[in-house]
Order: structure tokens, then sequence, then C-alpha cells
């Protein structure tokens, strides 16, 4: 029922089609929208879960291989403290002393000093090079502070081999009076972290980055020689790395200007910082593909409805115009533009129910053209269609409510329905009727005045009448008094008005 009434609604007013289908483009364009925006944070949430979870799994790694090498460091400690090891065969205190976790790849000779800074024993052979490391930070720190615990130097070129860049791990040696006594230290390479870096899916523009708290980078990927070293403290990405943890972030990286988000996470106890960066250009790339193809399709099939929508606007319009003429084509007459035959009688029939119903009048006028068939003989029928025209024209200037109607009775004979109107108010219409058809200027054959007249027969329906009573009588009654007003001698009303006040009557066709 209301798609019915809706497409009744949308027949009457095509423009309602265009309304309707920008309306349903817009919900398609709002709909298309909110999933696209509801993919794109999927997207965000899974890129940072697999940021965390890289994160976690390099944070792993890399605290469980440092913490075996700080227990080979611990071990060496524990060894040179005890005098029967030290009176070994050289061989075997060398194997003693450095367990074989020491040569894995990318773990380069493990010391121990003595206090001013010789190497005594070495853990790649059993008489140690004689190589004096005094000079080294971590020297310098053992032997300043007792607490330093492990300590993770600087990158640097190792002396010894000249080989690739590595970190110094150390820890210091005390002798029974808690004096220094010497470090035990020895070199990670940072290829090691190179290679476990490379081993991580990433994205094309991902990066990852091993710091040391102080905002050393140890590592990065994509990998570039000049990084490694390079401090990154005091860049306003370096600040949420250091106030927990762990913690995800969307930041600009420092070192390649790059938008990324970011999972970091310290390395257990040690003063290391893993932060690994998803690229957003990665984590969007399918979603920015998907989102083109979804818009372009939406944009398509919006294009598609409006376009289809003005269409049948189009379409119906002409329709609703062509109805309209037909409906005009079937309801007036073409020559006087006035109502036809048809529709007056059908209006006749329905003011006269409404009048029965109502208990109100229903006045009905007659109109004859005076002598006309002479008028066309003289002038022609041109200037007869013409004449006709102007007394239609007088009748419908001279009924003004909204429910008068005038309707072309038949050849020259017109018939005026007046509801609500008592026969007093209808000659007085009449009379003005009459006297503007009679001040009509109508030029005939060699512009000579045509002159014109009518003739009006009134009568009126009281709004009492009996059932019996029809609406042909009324318009039978008129045509009577039509008929008198011919009799009287033409370009009159009959009945005439009452108190003595006779309706004008004068003749304008003077015989000749
Ligand atoms: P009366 O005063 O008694 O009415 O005389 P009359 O000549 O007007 O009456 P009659 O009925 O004898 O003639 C009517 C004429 O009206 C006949 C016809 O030629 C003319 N007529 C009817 N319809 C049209 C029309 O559409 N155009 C023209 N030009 N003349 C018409
Ligand atoms: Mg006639
Ligand atoms: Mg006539």
């Amino acid at each position: 029922m209301g798609i019915t009434r809706l497409a009744a609604a949308c027949l009457a007013r095509p423009s309602l089609f265009i309304v309707g289908a920008t309306a349903a483009a817009v919900a398609m364009a709002c709909v298309a929208a909110v999933a696209l925006y509801e993919m794109r944070q999927d997207a965000f949430a899974r890129a940072r879960d697999s940021a965390e979870n890289l994160s976690l799994i390099l944070q792993r790694d890399i605290e469980r291989n440092i913490e075996v090498y700080e227990l080979s460091l611990e071990a060496a400690i524990d060894g040179v403290k005890e005098p029967a090891i030290l009176h070994l065969p050289p061989a075997i205190r060398q194997r003693v002393l450095f367990d074989r976790s020491t040569n894995a790849q990318d773990i380069g000779s493990l010391f121990v000093t003595n206090a001013v800074g010789d190497v005594v024993f070495e853990s790649r052979f059993a008489t140690p090079r004689r190589l004096n490391l005094s000079d080294r930070d971590y020297f310098a720190i053992h032997q300043r502070s007792a607490d330093a615990g492990l300590f993770i130097s600087k990158p640097f070129s190792p002396h010894v081999t000249k080989a690739e860049t590595s970190i110094g791990l150390s820890q210091r040696l005390t002798d029974s009076q808690g004096h220094f006594a010497g470090v035990v230290a020895g070199t990670l390479r940072l290829n090691y972290f190179r290679r476990l870096f490379d081993g991580m899916t990433l994205g094309d523009h991902g990066s990852i980055t091993l710091i040391q708290s102080d905002g050393t980078v140890l590592m990065r990927r994509p990998y570039k020689r000049e990084d490694i070293g390079q401090s990154i403290a005091g860049v306003p990405s370096f600040e949420p790395l250091i106030q927990s943890d762990n913690g995800c972030y969307i930041g600009t990286a420092t070192l390649d200007g790059a938008q990324r988000l970011y999972s970091f996470r310290r390395i257990g106890k040690y003063p290391l910082i893993v932060v690994v960066g998803l690229a957003l250009q990665d984590i969007y790339a399918q979603w920015t593909q998907r989102a083109w193809a979804i818009g372009g399709v939406v944009t398509v099939l919006d294009v598609l409805i409006i376009w289809m929508s003005v269409m049948f606007a189009r379409l119906f319009r002409k329709r609703l115009e062509m109805e309209n003429r037909l409906h005009l084509l079937a309801t007036t007459d073409s020559l006087t533009g006035v109502g036809n035959r048809r529709v007056l009688s059908s209006t006749l029939e329905t003011e006269w129910k409404r009048a029965s119903r109502d208990g109100r009048s229903l006045s009905v006028l007659m109109l004859d053209a005076d002598n006309f068939k002479a008028l066309n003989d003289r002038h022609g029928h041109a200037i007869g269609d013409e004449a006709l025209k102007a007394i239609a024209q007088c009748i419908t200037k001279n009924i003004r409510r909204p429910g008068d109607f005038v309707g072309r009775y038949g050849g020259e004979e017109f018939s005026v329905l007046l509801p609500s109107t008592d026969m007093k108010g209808a000659i007085k219409i009449a009379e003005n009727i009459r006297a503007a058809v009679m001040a009509t200027e109508l030029a005939g054959m060699g512009a000579q005045p045509v002159p014109l007249s009518v003739s009006i027969g009134v009568a009126t329906f009281d709004g009492m009448g009996s059932p019996a009573e029809t609406s042909e009588q009324l318009l039978r009654k008129a045509d009577h008094s039509l008929y008198q007003a011919k009799a009287a001698g033409r370009n009159t009303i009959m009945p005439r008005q009452t108190h003595g006040e006779a309706a004008m009557v004068g003749d304008p066709w003077p015989s000749t």
C-alpha cells in the first residue's frame, strides 16, 4: 500500500524520482564509506598485533642470547677466582674457563685482563695474544665503578681482527678485598642482529631498530652503514621509547622520514630497546587498492542511479504533459477554450448533487449569440469564430468565483454554472456578461464593426428541490428563459430583474 502510494506520488511529481534516487545514492555512498572506514580500522588493528608480536619475538631472542653471553662471562669470572683452575695446564685451563658457547657464530674472543688491562686469558688461544685493553671505554668504567654489572659498550671495530663492527660485553673482576682486578670482556658482532632482523617479514617499508637506552643505534633494518653508532637521543620519536618498557605509537622516523606504526620493547634488564616499525604505506596498501575499487564501483552505481532517475523523471514528465494535454483536449472546447459539452454535463451533475446535499442554490445561465447566422453570412465564418471567442472571454472575465464554470453548449450557445448563487446574483452576472459582449469591438469585413450581443436565460435551483427534480430540468428552465429573451427582442436577460429594474434591452441589429 505504502509503495503504491509512493509510486503514485512519484508519477504525479517526477522530480521525486531524482530526490529518491539521490537519497539512495547518498545512502549507498555512506554505507560504502562506513564499510571502508571499518576495513581501515581492521587493517590497522592487524598491523598493530603483528608489530607487537614481532617486537616480542625479537626481544626474547636478543635477551636469551645476551643472557647466555652473560653466563659465559660469569663462568670465566668464577674460574679465575679458583686457584686450582689457574694452576691447570694452559690448554685445559682455557677449556675450563671458557665454555663452548663462546665459539658460537658472531661471538668474538673472550678476554680476561689484569688490573692494568693486559690480557691474561683468551678463549680462542691457550696462550693469549699480547694485548692491552685499558684504552677501552668498558675498562675505564669497570675500573671506576664496582656496580656497572654487565656493561654493553658502544659499537666499535675490534682491534684484534679489524672485522665487522661489534659491541663489547664486559664484567668487572674483583679480588678478595673487593678491589678492581681487571675485566672479563668479549665482543658480539652486530651482524647477529642484522641476520636476525633480515629474517623478519616486515613489508617493503618497515624498519627494525635496536638502540641503546642512551639513543645509540646498534643495528637497523633497512641497513645503512652510517646509521650504526648514530644517536637518536633528543629527537621526538625517542622520548616514548624510554618512558616505559614497551608500547606502541605512530611516528615519523628520524632516520628516513617515513610514517610508521612503532612497537618497542626493552630487552629484559639490559639497556637495549628494540623498535619494530611497520610503514603506514604498507599497512594500508591493500586497503587503498580496495578503497579505490569499492569507491569506483559505488561512484559508477551512484552516477547510474541518478542518471536513470533523471531519465525516468524526464520520461514521466513528458507522459504527464501528454496526459494533461489529452485531458485538456478531452475537456475543453478547442475554439473558445471553455469547457466542452461533456464536461458541462458532468459538472452540472456534480454541482446539482452538491447543491441538493448542502441545501444551497445553483444558478444556470443559457447564452445564445443573437442573429449569429446573419453575422456569419455578412462577415464570414472566420469572423464568426472570432466573435465566439470574444463572447467566451466576456463570460470568463465576469465569473470569478472558484466554483463558477462556463461550457460551450453547442454552436453559438454557452452555459454558465454558478454554485451558491441565487437568482438575483445570477441575473447580475448575466447582465455584466451581456453588457461586456455589447461593449466588445470586433472588426469585420471591410473593417466594419461587428455588432455583438447575447440573449441570456437564467434559472435557479434553490437547493430545496423535490427528489424528482433533475439537473436536466434546471437546464431546460434556463433554455426556456432564453427562448423568452429571444422572443422579447434579443440582447436581454430573462427573467428580468424584479422591483421594476428592467434589464437593459437594446437592438444592436438595426434593420437596414
Ligand atoms: P437567433 O438570434 O435567433 O439565435 O438567431 P441565430 O441566427 O443566432 O440563430 P440560428 O440558430 O438560426 O443560427 C445559429 C448559427 O450559428 C448557425 C451557424 O452557422 C452558426 N454557428 C454555430 N456554430 C458556429 C461556429 O462554431 N462558428 C461559426 N462561425 N458559426 C457558428
Ligand atoms: Mg442558437
Ligand atoms: Mg443564436
